[in-house]
């Protein structure tokens, strides 16, 4: 059964050439999830043929830029190319205000069901979606605005485990998610910045590599991908030399890889 990730924007803030801003693909035995959305997402999407119309589900944790600025451009493309399937929109509060206010002032006419799923718990993983393929929580990060984790979880099928994947950014390190991501098949943390930079991680609520390594460790994650990360890093290498001194079982995500969520 397929269970991977598609790699649409590993990078922080920053848009570069190499990095776009964040946005993920996540397969599910053929259904199709986006995590996050942020500017250039549906070229990425197009470029990387993860198709326009093949999802229905989109999470995105926060409503920075750098997550959701991509949205009202795949929303109006979406209609643009004919859609008429409704499309699911789990984030933050704030997230139907801005997305009205944008398509009035536009005067765009969207001709699917948008419905928005605005999340506000302060604490606890809480189901958001379930099919016959997997199931959606989210749970509350530490950071500047309100941000949330996405976990998902394939349905058992015969004899085999289920698979988990979560996915955290942007957060502070905070040992508060352990008791949602504990022993997930693979743990997509950011670590926007490298040991040298803690003062200004913890300043700006972000992890460090270092950080990130610990906390798969503490949760015993089988795999730890690296991503947000920040334009600053010509050599993302040192980034994952920094995790692996830690968490050995690290990957660094980089435009356009997939990673499968292994048993
Ligand atoms: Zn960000
Ligand atoms: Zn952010």
């Amino acid at each position: 059964m397929n269970f991977y990730t598609t790699i649409l924007g590993s990078g922080a803030a920053l848009p570069t050439v190499a990095r776009h801003c964040s946005g993920q693909m996540v397969n599910v035995n053929g259904f199709r999830i986006l995590l996050d959305c942020g500017e250039n997402t549906q070229t990425q999407i197009n470029i990387y043929r993860q198709r326009l119309q093949s999802f229905t589900h989109i999470c995105i944790t926060h409503l920075h830029g750098d997550h959701f600025f991509g949205l009202p451009g795949l929303v109006s493309s979406m209609h643009l190319c004919g859609r008429k399937t409704p499309l699911d929109i789990y984030a933050p509060a704030g997230i139907a205000h801005a997305m009205t206010t944008l398509m009035e002032v536009s005067g765009s006419h969207i001709d699917f069901d948008i419905r928005y799923h605005e999340l506000t718990h302060t604490e606890g993983c809480i189901l958001q979606f379930e099919n016959d393929l997997c199931r959606i929580h989210a749970f509350p990060l530490i950071h500047s605005v309100p941000t949330y984790g996405y976990l998902i979880e394939e349905k058992p099928r015969g004899k085999n485990p289920v698979r988990r994947y979560a996915y955290c950014t942007d957060t502070a390190y905070t040992e508060t998610i352990l008791p949602y991501i504990q022993g997930v098949n693979l743990l997509c943390l950011e670590s926007t910045f490298n040991n040298a930079f803690a003062p200004i991680a913890a300043e700006k609520l972000h992890c460090t590599t270092s950080q990130a390594a610990t906390l798969a460790l503490k949760a015993e994650a089988k795999q730890l991908l690296l991503t947000h990360i920040s334009a600053r890093y010509k050599e993302p290498e040192l980034l994952l030399a920094e995790a692996t001194a830690i968490f050995p079982n690290t990957l660094l995500a980089a435009d356009g890889t997939q990673f499968e969520v292994h048993y």
